[in-house]
C-alpha cells in the first residue's frame, strides 16, 4: 500500500490554532460503539455524536460556524446571512451561533408549498429559527438561493451594517471537519480501533475535511459520503473544498475527484423526501440503540449501512464509523410521514 504520511496530527493541530475560530461547540463529541446494532448486521459499528455538538440541538453545521464565524468576528461583520432549504439544520444552528456571540442573523429560506415539509410552517428547524431571533425571508424552490443571500447582503449594507455571507465553496467547514477527523483518530486509539470506513451524509464540506485528514495522515480509512439528493454531483466540489482547505493550512495534500467515494443511490426521489430504506433506518437505530435520526440526511446514510451489510460488502472484518450529522429537529416537521410509518392514525 502506498500510503505516505505527510504531516502529524500535532502539526494539523498547530495549523489549525492559526485560523480564526470562536468555540461553539461541546467537543470532541463522544466516539461511541453500537454494540447492538454491530451485533445485528454483523459490522464493527461505532457511531461519531456530532448530534451532540451541543448548540441548539446540535449538528455538524456547529464544527463549519467555528470558522466561518470566527472569520467574520475577525472581519468586524455584525450580521452573518445564511440560506438554503426551509428545513435547513445550517440555518439553525447560524441563527443559534450568532446568538451566543451577539452577531445579528439573517436567512434566506426555500419553500415549496407542493412537498408538506417544505411548506411555511413554524415547525422543526424553522420554527428554532424565529425563536433563536433570526431575521427570515422566504424565496420559492426555482429561485436561487446563493443569489438571494447576495440581495439580502446587499439590503443590509444600505442599511449601514457589515454583512458576513456564508457562501460556497465552504472552506470554513472543510476546517470544521479536519477538527473531526483528528478527534476521530485521537478517539480510535484510545478505544484500540482501527476503521476500515467513515460513513455520513455528505453534501460537500464535511466530507472535504475528513479526506483532507485521512489523506495528510496518510490513513487507510475509506470515507464514503451519502447524498441527501439524487442531483447532488459532489465529488468535484468535495474535491476543491479539500483543496482549498490544504492551501489555506498551507499543506502540500491535494486530491482529484476520482478519489472521492460519494453514493447517490440512497437519495431516493428528491431532497427532502424520506425513502422507505432511509425510514426502515431511522426506525431500526431508534429502537436497537436509543439514538434518533433525521429523514433527510442521516437516516438515508444510514441506510447505506443497512445496505451493505445485507449485501455482504461490510462484514465482520470491518470496522465502521457512522458519523451523525445531527438534523434531528426536522423530526417534527416530518410528523406527517412518520405517523404514516408508525402507522398512527389521526385522533
Ligand atoms: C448539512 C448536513 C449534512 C451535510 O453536511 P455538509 O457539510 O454540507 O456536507 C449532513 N447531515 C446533516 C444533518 C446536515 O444538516
Amino acid at each position: 500500500m502506498s500510503v505516505h504520511t505527510v504531516v502529524t496530527e500535532a502539526d494539523l493541530w498547530e495549523r489549525l490554532s492559526q485560523q480564526p475560530r470562536v468555540s461553539l461547540g461541546f467537543l470532541p463529541t463522544p466516539l461511541e460503539p453500537l454494540p447492538r446494532l454491530s451485533e445485528m448486521l454483523g459490522v464493527q459499528l461505532f457511531i461519531k455524536r456530532d448530534d451532540l455538538t451541543g448548540l441548539a440541538f446540535g449538528g455538524n453545521k456547529v464544527r463549519h460556524l467555528e470558522f466561518s464565524i470566527g472569520q467574520a468576528l475577525q472581519e468586524g461583520c455584525d450580521v452573518v446571512i445564511n440560506g438554503a432549504a426551509i428545513q435547513s439544520n445550517y440555518c439553525r444552528q447560524t441563527a443559534a451561533a450568532c446568538a451566543k456571540v451577539g452577531l445579528k442573523c439573517a436567512l434566506v429560506l426555500r419553500q415549496d408549498s407542493r412537498i408538506e415539509p417544505y411548506k411555511v410552517e413554524p415547525q422543526g428547524n424553522l420554527l428554532l429559527d424565529y425563536l433563536l431571533g433570526a431575521d427570515v425571508r422566504f424565496i420559492n424552490f426555482d429561485e436561487d438561493v446563493n443569489a438571494a443571500k447576495e440581495r439580502l447582503a446587499e439590503e443590509y449594507r444600505a442599511k449601514g451594517h457589515k454583512p458576513f455571507v456564508i457562501r460556497p465553496p465552504d472552506v470554513a467547514g472543510g476546517l470544521g471537519y479536519l477538527v473531526c477527523l483528528l478527534e476521530l483518530v485521537a478517539q480510535a486509539r484510545e478505544l484500540g480501533i482501527t476503521p476500515t470506513h467513515i460513513v455520513h451524509s455528505s453534501s460537500t464540506p464535511t466530507q472535504a475535511g475528513l479526506l483532507l485528514g485521512v489523506k495528510a495522515l496518510g490513513l487507510d480509512w475509506q470515507v464514503l459520503g451519502i447524498a441527501p439528493s439524487p442531483n447532488a454531483n459532489a465529488t468535484e466540489s468535495i474535491a476543491q473544498v479539500t483543496n482549498l482547505a490544504a492551501e489555506r493550512l498551507g499543506l502540500p495534500v491535494r486530491v482529484t475527484p476520482d478519489e472521492v467515494h460519494f453514493s447517490t443511490a440512497f437519495a431516493g426521489e428528491s431532497y427532502g423526501i424520506p425513502t422507505p430504506e432511509g425510514m426502515e433506518a431511522l426506525l431500526l437505530m431508534a429502537r436497537t440503540e436509543g439514538i434518533l435520526l433525521d429523514p433527510s440526511y442521516t437516516a438515508k446514510a444510514f441506510a447505506a449501512i443497512v445496505a451493505m451489510a445485507r449485501k455482504g460488502e461490510l462484514t465482520k472484518e470491518h470496522t465502521v464509523i457512522f458519523i451523525h450529522t445531527g438534523g434531528t429537529p426536522a423530526l417534527f416537521a416530518y410528523q406527517p410521514a412518520l405517523v404514516k410509518v408508525l402507522g398512527l392514525s389521526e385522533g
